[in-house]
């Protein structure tokens, strides 16, 4: 027996001993899909997937891989687009599925808090919470499967961030277990706590690198009688901004979603799922929603509409009657990211500007690209109401990756703008962060993940490249 394969036996027999048969999947070909992204673009084998069911588990798993110097990929519903949630070549690791943790501990409808642990997938959530009247605002097209862990440790946006905020702003406290196995305990329900540091806010959005979500407790809202959903064909994305203007005058906070689309995603959402606007257009089109527990929303929505129109700031436009309807709507925008992945590979570019610069970046990136490249297609879109842009690459030039992303991102810093939005680093954006942000932030974020991970064992080789070579502590 080599002395590899007795340590792998051993880390096995470890890991039986916390988890069982139950919690361990060993096998080539049932390991894979733990093991390749959404897009089919990233991953690497791992040496075991640990499925725990308790927090107590989390911690056992995580002390038998650090006595090993084993790292550990955290995974919640494998939904990433930056490529997250999967192991890279390059180190021994396993990947830690939280699917097994289930249960939604808590709902408070007083309060407006539930506590829910990792693996409930945020669908769940939502109707939980409409079961008690209440809404979970998080919201996007892969809600069936992303996980809370997972939305947390992203920071998930979505469409409804303009008056409900990130996932940031909904949580108010987490379970978590640490590199050294250790669990932290802050499942509070408070909306003010000022008592020293708010070590949540670390780990929110952190992507796995810094610790294991467990659980949290997570802020709820009234959930809106009335919505009302419109659809226009804009001329440009200066007159979405415009539009974005009379439907602020008119339905003032009460706007939860104003989606931009273009001509070129809509093309391809008809062209995969034959899904079509409702009227004949070429143009850009905006999605807007609103949602108040007061009335008066068909009103207000009709005036803002009829400004928009007066003005030359849409061409045409509908308000949907019913349900059926406003789902229909919904359905082009939310097939755009499925109908790309139908075209084939694509540059993704996932980037926020200041909300009055987004027709300057969409006109300067996109001169810049055709003046770089031939042979590409645009395809974008994106939740503008809050600035954030999915500006996506499709064609012949997407085997220019890197030159493609400098040129993107070039224009994104031009603009005072981020790199990532939403979707986070991952392994897909890891040398762009390390050549956008200040090295006084860099420094910062390496002294944070070597203060709580010290032996580099949660997630090696996202987010950061934090001067550690992939293999080393
Ligand atoms: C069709 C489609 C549409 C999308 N639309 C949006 C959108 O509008 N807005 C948006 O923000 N995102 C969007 N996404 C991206 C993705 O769905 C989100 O990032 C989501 O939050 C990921 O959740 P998940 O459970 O799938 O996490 P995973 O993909 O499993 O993991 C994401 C990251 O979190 C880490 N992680 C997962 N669980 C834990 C845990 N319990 N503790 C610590 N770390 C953990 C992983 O290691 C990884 O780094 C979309 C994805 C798809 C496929």
């Amino acid at each position: 027996m080599t002395d590899s394969t007795s340590t792998y036996d051993a880390l096995l027999a470890a890991l039986h001993s916390v988890l069982g048969d139950a919690g361990l999947v060993l096998t080539g070909e049932a390991m894979s899909p733990y093991c390749v992204d959404w897009r089919g673009e990233f991953g690497a084998p791992a040496l075991a997937v640990a499925r725990p069911k308790t927090v107590d588990q989390v911690s056992a798993v995580v002390r038998v891989c650090a006595e090993r110097n084993i790292a550990i990929v955290p995974q919640g519903g494998n939904t990433s687009l930056a490529g997250g949630a999967v192991p890279i070549a390059g180190r021994a690791q396993i990947v830690l599925s939280l699917s097994r943790m289930k249960a939604i501990r808590a709902i408070d409808p007083v309060g407006m808090t539930m506590t829910a642990e990792a693996g409930v997938v945020l669908e769940t959530v939502q109707e939980a919470a409409r079961e008690h009247e209440l809404l979970f605002p998080i919201s996007f097209a892969a809600q069936g499967s992303s996980q809370i862990g997972g939305i947390i440790s992203t920071n998930a946006g979505g469409i409804n961030v303009l008056r409900y905020g990130m996932t940031r702003q909904r949580v108010l406290g987490l379970e978590a277990v640490l590199a050294d196995g250790s669990i932290v305990e802050g499942l509070r329900h408070l909306h003010k706590d000022n008592a020293g540091y708010d070590w949540k806010q670390l780990l929110i959005g952190a992507e796995g690198t810094l610790g294991i979500v467990t659980a949290a407790s997570l802020r709820l809202a009234p959930r809106p009688k009335h919505k009302i959903t419109a659809f226009l064909a804009v001329p440009d994305p200066e007159s979405a901004l415009a539009l974005l203007r009379h439907a602020t005058a008119q339905l003032g906070d009460a706007i939860a979603a104003f989606e931009l689309i273009s001509p070129s995603a809509l093309a391809l959402v008809k062209q995969h799922f034959g899904l079509k606007p409702p009227m004949e257009m070429q143009s850009w089109a905006v999605l807007i929603e609103a949602a108040a527990s007061l009335s008066g929303l068909r009103d207000a929505m009709e005036a803002a509409l009829t400004m928009a129109l007066e003005a030359g700031d849409a061409s045409d436009g509908v308000i949907a009657e019913t349900e059926a309807q406003a789902a229909a709507l919904w359905a082009l925008r939310e097939h755009v990211t499925e109908a790309e992945l139908k075209s084939g590979r694509s540059v993704k570019h996932d980037v926020s500007v200041p909300i009055n610069r987004i027709p300057d970046f969409i006109r300067d990136a996109t001169s810049a690209l055709h003046n770089a490249f031939d042979g590409l297609q645009l395809v974008v879109f994106g939740h503008v109401g809050d600035g954030n842009v999915h500006f996506n690459v499709l064609g012949a030039a997407v085997e220019a990756k890197a030159a493609i992303n400098r040129v993107v991102h070039d224009v994104v810093a031009g603009h005072q703008g981020s790199i990532s939005a939403e979707h986070g680093i991952g392994s897909y954006r890891v040398s762009e962060l390390a050549h956008y942000k200040q090295p006084s932030q860099l420094t910062l974020m390496r002294t944070l993940k070597r203060a709580l991970d010290p032996s580099n064992i949660f997630n090696p080789g996202k987010v950061l490249n934090d001067g550690r070579s992939f293999s080393e502590k």
